[in-house]
């Protein structure tokens, strides 16, 4: 991939300068939910109503979708409020069913992304084809093999591209359904700045009750849209029932949903800006050279270390230094977790460099 401008304009085509609302039911169910789902999504200015109709489930025996009958729900619901469709493709088939019913818009799932003889397959399917085409993140937490699924996507001449972030799978406890790894995202637009991103607050929390708290986070990073699992009703539905909002809530967070400037163009705050990062930059320079002389001293307690026959990890030490650095943060008013944390991150180093001591003077 490219900085390639063009991979924007059909997101601003849409949206102008606001944000992309996607929103529609995980999956669609029956016809009077779809239609109601999107007349409500329309009234909520929402731009494209999406749903699920093959729905990837993680254990047999769920509800598994609808199948190629809700197209044709869709093209009645796009008939009815003028909205834009979209569907998740999880294969060839798919893709020409989508499109044979008039989707407007396809979507590779987390669990396709994942797999590149899959998207490879639905690349082929997608060539010569006209449509926006967006790639979830893969499941686990892999930058190149979320690049890579866009290049495939790419080279199969879909011009008008966009990536969804919906948060990784992890092992951990955690307030979130899928972690949000917020660094992902932002170093793939880093990348790609053109590359309209989107992000699916709905799969990151999996609860309807944080879904604003993260679609708002993901506004204030610059994110290009949003994606927004939305049901008539949310308690009755047939999959991801606790994730899903109404398209009365809806209407309420749209309007919130405004996009920070990414530009400062008064000339005063321009400067500003450049003599407060300047100073950052100085601070940052000044913190590296202290981890330098930092690791001086580790290397020569090392050496000594060595010498003596004494072991590398000393617990009694550690915890002396993480009580101090806790305590310092708590007296200059830093977050104590983030120092805690940091510290941690020191002492592995410490403790890899002394390995390295070790290893290098043992004879
Ligand atoms: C979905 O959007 O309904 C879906 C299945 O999402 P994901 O691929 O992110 O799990
Ligand atoms: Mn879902």
């Amino acid at each position: 991939m490219t900085n390639n401008t063009t991979y924007n304009n059909w997101l601003r085509h849409i949206a102008g300068n606001n944000a992309l609302i996607i929103a529609g039911p995980c999956s669609a169910e029956t016809e009077d939910q779809v239609i109601n789902t999107a007349i409500g999504v329309k009234k909520a200015g929402g731009h494209i109503f999406r749903a699920g109709i093959w729905k990837p489930r993680t254990r047999p025996g769920n509800f598994e979708g609808v199948g190629a009958i809700g197209l044709k729900w869709l093209q009645k619901a796009k008939a009815t409020t003028g909205l834009m469709t979209a569907v998740e493709v999880a294969n060839p088939h798919h893709v020409e069913l989508a499109l044979a019913n008039d989707v407007d818009i396809l979507w590779i799932g987390a669990r396709t992304s994942v797999n590149p003889f899959s998207v490879q397959e639905i690349a082929d399917a997608l060539r010569g084809v006209n449509k926006p085409v967006l790639v979830k993140n893969p499941i686990n937490p892999d930058l190149a093999l979320w690049i890579g699924a866009l290049e495939r996507i790419e080279k199969a001449g879909i011009k008008n591209l966009g990536a969804i972030h919906r948060g990784f799978s992890s092992y951990k406890k955690m307030p979130y359904r899928n972690e949000p790894l917020w660094q992902i995202p932002i170093d793939l637009k880093t990348r790609f700045p053109e590359l309209p991103l989107i992000n699916d607050p709905s799969h990151i929390s999996g609860k309807h009750e944080n879904v604003f708290d993260i679609a708002q986070t993901a506004i204030q990073l610059m994110f290009d849209g949003l994606m927004i699992e939305t049901h008539i009703n949310p308690e009755k539905a047939w999959s991801d029932a606790r994730q899903q909002i109404t398209p009365e809530t809806l209407a309420g967070f749209i309007p919130q949903f405004v996009p920070p400037n990414d530009r400062v163009f008064n000339p005063g705050l321009l400067k500003n800006f450049k003599v407060l990062r300047k100073d950052i930059d100085d601070i940052d320079t000044e913190l590296v050279n202290l981890l330098r002389q930092r690791q001086e001293k580790i290397e020569e307690i090392g050496r000594l270390k060595l010498k003596e026959n004494l072991a590398i990890y000393q617990k009694e030490r550690w915890l002396d230094i993480l009580n101090k650095a806790i305590h310092n943060a708590q007296e200059n008013n830093i977050n104590q977790k983030f120092i805690e944390q940091l510290f941690r991150l020191l002492h592995q180093e410490s403790l890899k460099i002394q390995h390295r001591v070790f290893k290098e003077n043992q004879v």
